[in-house]
């Protein structure tokens, strides 16, 4: 059998992400509604593998993990929201500010926060790579408008064909306001 989870986190591999999102574009088509994707990404990992070490940086990456299979609702860190661009920049905005919240438990006496960096998109016409594209474009705005926040690049459904070049690239662009504390 092919390996559907991710062995580090137990999250859904690409693999795994490819079918959940098949089945629910197929029930989308059935019941109706939109589906919606998010890009998570931590913000400066790269710091906590070089101060901590790679085994601490796992288990960093395990706990988020956990955290976002409890914070979503039901799939991994790429998860499927109501159709609505608001909707997913909310849940998004959720996700940010709870994974900020965290105090990740790293030794026995000490704990570490990081925070993280969301892209968000919308499948239109069952194109899941251009939304992953979309996400991925709305990821690295967030992480180039300072990180820890959330940005989201979403398209109208009939807009791939009927509206002219320009306006459809980027209809609705959404970004979070960055948390002011
Ligand atoms: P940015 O804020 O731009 O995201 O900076 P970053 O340092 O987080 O950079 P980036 O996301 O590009 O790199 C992620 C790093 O995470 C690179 C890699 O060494 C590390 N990494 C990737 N997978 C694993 C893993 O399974 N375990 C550990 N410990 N580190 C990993
Ligand atoms: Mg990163």
């Amino acid at each position: 059998a092919v390996a559907l989870y991710d062995e580090l986190t137990q999250l859904l591999n690409r693999r795994g992400f490819k079918q959940v999102i098949d089945q629910q574009l197929a029930h989308q088509r059935r019941v109706g509604g939109g589906v919606g994707l998010m890009l998570v990404d931590i913000d400066h990992f790269k710091q906590v593998n070089d101060r901590y070490g790679h085994d601490v940086g796992d288990k960093v990456i395990r706990h988020i993990a956990w955290n976002l299979r409890r914070l979503v609702r039901d799939t991994d860190s790429v998860c499927r929201y109501g159709g609505d661009p608001e909707g997913v920049i909310i849940a998004a905005n959720t996700l940010q500010h709870a994974i900020e919240a965290l105090s990740i438990p790293i030794f026995e006496e000490e704990s570490l926060s990081v925070t993280v960096s969301i892209g968000c998109a919308n499948v239109v016409n069952g194109l899941i790579e251009k939304a992953l594209k979309r996400a991925d474009e709305a990821l690295y705005e967030s992480k180039r408008a300072g990180r820890n926040c959330v940005s989201g690049r979403f398209e109208a459904p009939q807009s791939v064909y009927s509206l002219p070049k320009q306006a459809h690239r980027s209809r609705h662009f959404f970004r979070s306001a960055k948390q002011q504390n």
